[in-house]
């Protein structure tokens, strides 16, 4: 399981439209993430405390702060759509996509569950890894929201 094909689950799965939606996994020192709206195999890797280089996904600061803030967090999914009823999910206060302000709301939701909603954005899913992950989303059958336009 890579960055790639969760990517191409998650669309398949109606979760994103095209390139919209983002994912990483934890590496030493930083993280992979998906780039800015693709789905290719492209993985950016993101140094912990350092500006991206690549073109990162625009919603790394996300990422970064939830791999900060929970040391046992291995990969990260973001995808559109309403929350699953039946999960322990959080509501971050949104902030502007992209910013500090959402990221440090999301991983301050991210604190006590692993699954965060965006109101009028999406979800934040975290765990052990992709594969793990990967998992989740067998069991999760809503149908999408809208979401035009997101990244
Ligand atoms: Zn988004």
């Amino acid at each position: 399981m890579n960055l790639n094909e969760i990517m191409h689950k998650m669309r398949d799965m109606g979760l994103n439209d095209e390139a919209s939606g983002n994912a990483s996994y934890r590496t030493f020192g930083g993280f992979m993430v998906t780039p800015t709206r693709d789905i290719s195999s492209v993985e950016v890797f993101c140094q912990h405390g350092v500006e991206p280089v690549g073109p990162a996904s625009s919603e790394w600061r996300m990422h970064a702060a939830i791999y900060t803030s929970r040391q046992e967090v291995g990969a990260i999914i973001h995808f559109h759509g309403e929350p699953d009823p039946d999960r322990d999910t959080s509501v971050a206060d949104p902030g502007d996509e992209g910013t500090w302000r959402l990221a440090l709301e999301v991983a301050y939701s991210l604190m006590e569950t692993n699954y965060c909603y965006i109101p009028d954005h999406g979800n934040v899913w975290a765990g052990d890894n992709l594969k793990a992950l990967d998992a989740l989303l067998l069991t999760k059958n809503r149908p999408p929201a809208e979401a035009e336009g997101r990244s």
